[in-house]
């Protein structure tokens, strides 16, 4: 995977996920930002800091933008995607709640494993995001039940931000996230298109 310039993350866009960790579902989406240096490829190792107690695995759609998007409507946000890519948005849970903003739980190296990059434009609103943890799978949604549909979600980050080639959007995680454990191989899978498998090491 090449190192994105950005990655731009939108939180609770799945009002089952919402409801999990019990929040509502925004008004607007509810963005943030992972920094690059989090990004790892598949094979390599998530590493768990030993500041946090909890890191969670998020399985996700990630977008590859394909074409400078600035004040763009929904539909020439669709137009300038270049690809689709699975994504691990891992998050040390205790340290997003702690601190009441998300940069240091969100933004540890590893943090950010990204698949291999499918070219092209698929089904935007009906591509399926399954994450499994050794095997036994733990999350399962699909973008027809995103909160916020993936053109709508690009074209309101264009209002506030260009989306530049190879910035990647990250578009959210369905219900069932959870913990990972040193000796873990967790995997996200976009079904037929991309998929991203990773051990997990606790901090040497
Ligand atoms: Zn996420």
């Amino acid at each position: 995977m090449h190192r994105p310039g950005k990655i731009v993350c939108v939180g609770r866009n799945y009002r089952e996920h919402a409801k999990e960790l019990g929040n509502e579902v925004p008004a607007a989406p509810l963005l943030f930002l992972k920094p690059p240096s989090a990004v790892i490829a598949t094979g390599a190792a998530v590493v768990m800091p030993a500041v946090s107690q909890r890191v969670d695995f998020e399985g996700e759609v990630g977008i590859v933008i394909g074409a400078p998007l600035r004040l763009a409507t929904p539909a020439q946000c669709a137009a300038g995607i270049r690809g689709v890519v699975a994504l691990n948005d891992v998050t040390a849970r205790d340290l997003q709640k702690s601190d009441g903003q998300w940069t240091r739980g969100k933004g540890f190296d590893t943090f950010c494993p990204i698949g291999p990059e499918w070219a092209g434009v698929p089904a935007l609103d009906a591509i399926t995001v399954v994450t499994r943890v050794n095997g036994e799978e733990k999350q399962r949604g699909s973008t027809a039940d995103l909160v916020f549909p993936i053109p709508d979600l690009l074209s309101y980050i264009s209002q506030i931000m260009t989306l530049e080639p190879g910035d990647v959007v990250a578009t959210g995680t369905p219900a069932g996230v959870g913990p990972l454990q040193s000796g873990d191989v967790v995997e996200v899978e976009l079904i037929g298109y991309s998929t991203v498998r990773n051990p997990v090491e606790a901090e040497a």
